[in-house]
């Protein structure tokens, strides 16, 4: 088995305490650098960078990077919610990892959104709730992936709907 041991880390949001989605880190016991190739060949619209390795991709809803210790899981309810998306992820990696004879590794790399596209779909306020000054600047950051859609409350918004199934469509 590849991962069978981890610890999770919860970080906690900023931006709304009053109902707080959370992050977690999963620290790896195991180095798993060789596996990222084989879940990149499982994984849509998937940014790989060999040379960190880092493999980002989004799925059901949570952001996932995975790293050659560790795994950051984004949009989390709680620390109970936490640990079922992580042994979720940690058995498919562990059974990628077993497959991976019958497997072709991918070195491929979606290419990330420009910047003013992801602009052109957030609210444009420069509110600052994000944490940041202004939603250029939280469109950078989510386009380098330091921050999330979540991270915007006013994303969620039922008119804004098309635009963020639009966010979405670009892996964000
Ligand atoms: S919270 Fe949303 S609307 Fe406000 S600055 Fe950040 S991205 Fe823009």
């Amino acid at each position: 088995m590849l991962i069978d041991d981890y610890e999770i880390e919860l970080e906690t949001p900023a931006c709304d305490l009053e109902s707080p989605i959370y992050a977690a880190k999963v620290r790896l016991k195991a180095d798993v650098s060789d596996v990222l190739p084989y879940v990149n060949a499982t994984v849509d619209k998937a940014e790989f960078i060999p040379g960190i390795p880092v493999l980002v991709w989004r799925e059901e809803g949570h952001r996932y990077a995975l790293r050659s210790n560790e795994i950051a899981i984004s949009t989390l309810d709680d620390r109970r919610h936490a640990e079922k998306v992580t042994r979720s992820i940690v058995d498919r990696i562990n059974a990628i990892w077993e497959d991976r004879e019958n497997m072709k590794p991918s070195y491929d790399s979606w290419e990330k959104p420009k910047v003013l596209d992801i602009l052109r779909q957030l609210p444009g306020t420069n509110c600052r709730e994000c944490g940041v000054p202004t939603c250029m600047a939280f469109a950078a950051k989510l386009a380098e992936g330091k921050q999330y859609l979540e991270d915007c409350p006013f994303i969620n918004e039922e008119e804004r709907a098309d635009k963020l199934a639009s966010l979405q469509d670009m892996g964000l």
